[in-house]
């Protein structure tokens, strides 16, 4: 054993090596030899561990030198790093949910890389309360008479019920007890919240007697959550929001909805089906509505809450609130967001309306562009064209309708669709497509500006 590692440099004597001084000669000297340290004990456990044979001094060097150049990158390298989107899924949760507008992010960088109110109040000079900047707008487009912003919606619905079910009862429909990808079951929160979960009617079928037989003393909120990510179609019933919101006023209980996707605007004209939008919900007599930041609102991360006044502003005296708080740098994008919503050129600023509202003309010309160039690239390697397709919005919305679009197929000669599909994954910048019909398939939807250009240079160096 000792014999396998006589050879190993020591610390010293590693530093003292021009390539490595050079490789670590960004950081403060100590840096740098906390990572040959760090190298140099990986080294010994592997050799160690695999009874590795005596090496020379040379290649024991070289194996180090590898080890501290990979933990060098891995500190210097940024871990998050931008992608393309060519899966056509609008609100993809893995690559980022809503990508941020241009405006919003010019309002974050004012706001943010200097001081700002956040809590400040500017009249009195006194300690103000950041779970208010965005309220006036908030009321204004959905009717409410208050509003509060959360850390994202997962928790607005913990905030709600620990605020007004705790040791008490929520009643849901069993058809709407929810997974949303991520890790958000409602029973869970549910759970979690405090409050107990008193479920009713059947999978498919619930009506509001159903509701009505379980209400006693302990109960608290009757919930409607919106099943976002699947759908039950045939044989079903579902209360409707008037219904709930009549049964909670008679029998003293808070009727709140989980709408996940929280619409501002409707979105039936792009091809969607359309659906109640906050408004609509809000105007129904929900006493509570909740709703997700970067969903197709397209803002940043955040769950908003609208509804009563004395309800919100109990909500807001829970002590849970300085865990679920929002900071400046999602405030001020989500500022910028519901301000183009109330001057109405979201379809233009806000990038994910932006994306949906893309005409078809538009993405079959992008489509054809895209296609063309790469087909000339690839040449006798393979073929390019484009054909119609499908892209979702996403976000565990509306799951079984899509959006019609242009796609731009490849397909290689000379490697496998798959190795073709790794090689754009490991591309600078990495694009994330998709297989289908043994072709790699990109969806012009979801492509940002720059993005085409952005493809076409990856295959010029591919080829
Ligand atoms: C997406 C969703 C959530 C979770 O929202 P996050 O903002 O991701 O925390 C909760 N409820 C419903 C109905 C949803 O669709």
């Amino acid at each position: 054993m000792s014999n396998a590692l006589k050879n190993l440099p020591s610390v010293d004597s590693g530093f003292q090596k021009k390539e490595v001084r050079e490789s670590l000669s960004l950081f403060p000297r100590e840096t740098g030899v906390e990572i040959i340290r760090q190298a140099l004990d990986m080294i010994r456990k592997d050799t160690i561990e695999n009874n590795t044979r005596g090496a020379t001094r040379e290649e024991l060097e070289k194996k180090v030198f590898d080890k501290l150049s990979s933990i060098k990158d891995l500190y210097l390298s940024s871990r998050l790093k931008p992608v393309i989107n060519a899966t056509g899924i609008i609100l993809h949760t893995n690559l980022g949910r809503a990508p941020v507008g241009e405006d919003a992010m010019l309002n974050l960088k004012q706001v943010s890389s200097g001081y700002c109110n956040l809590e400040f109040d500017m009249e009195s000079g006194e300690r103000g309360d950041r779970s208010f900047h965005l309220e006036e707008k908030l009321c204004r487009l959905t009717g409410a008479e208050s509003a509060l912003v959360v850390n994202n919606n997962a928790a607005a619905v913990y905030l709600i019920l620990n605020t007004f079910a705790r040791d008490r009862e929520v009643v849901v429909s069993r058809g709407e007890l929810i997974e949303i990808g991520g890790s958000f079951r409602l029973p869970e929160i549910i759970k979690e919240s405090g409050a107990r979960l008193v479920e009713v009617g059947t999978t498919n079928r619930t009506y509001i007697k159903d509701y009505q037989q379980v209400i006693n003393e302990n109960t608290a909120v009757l919930l409607r959550t919106h099943p976002s990510n699947y759908k039950i179609t045939g044989f079903v019933h579902r209360v409707s929001p008037e219904e709930l919101v009549s049964l909670a006023q008679s029998t003293n209980t808070i009727a709140v909805e989980d709408l996940g996707n929280g619409l501002l605007v409707k979105i039936g004209k792009y091809g969607l089906p359309e659906e109640p939008d906050v408004k609509e919900v809000v105007a129904s007599g929900m006493d509570i509505v909740c709703f997700s930041g970067d969903k197709i609102l397209g803002g940043a991360q955040a769950g908003i809450i609208v509804g009563r006044k004395d309800l919100i502003k109990t909500m807001s005296r829970n002590p849970l609130m300085r865990a679920l708080r929002v900071d400046k740098l999602i405030i001020s994008v989500l500022e910028t967001t519901l301000y183009h919503y109330l001057i109405g050129d979201y379809e233009e600023k806000v990038p994910a309306f932006k994306l949906l509202s893309t005409s078809l003309e538009e993405l079959k010309r992008k489509a054809k562009k895209l296609a063309e160039a790469v087909g000339k690239i690839i040449g006798d390697r393979g073929e390019a064209g484009v054909e119609k397709g499908v892209s979702y919005l996403g976000g565990g919305t509306t799951p079984a309708e899509g959006l019609e679009t242009w796609l731009v197929t490849i397909k290689p000669f000379r490697i496998s669709e798959d190795d073709l599909n790794r090689k754009l994954r490991q591309g600078d910048p990495p694009v994330i497509a998709r297989i289908e019909n043994g072709k790699v398939v990109l969806d012009t939807r979801t492509l940002l500006k720059g993005d085409i250009e952005k493809i076409v240079k990856f295959f010029e160096r591919l080829m």
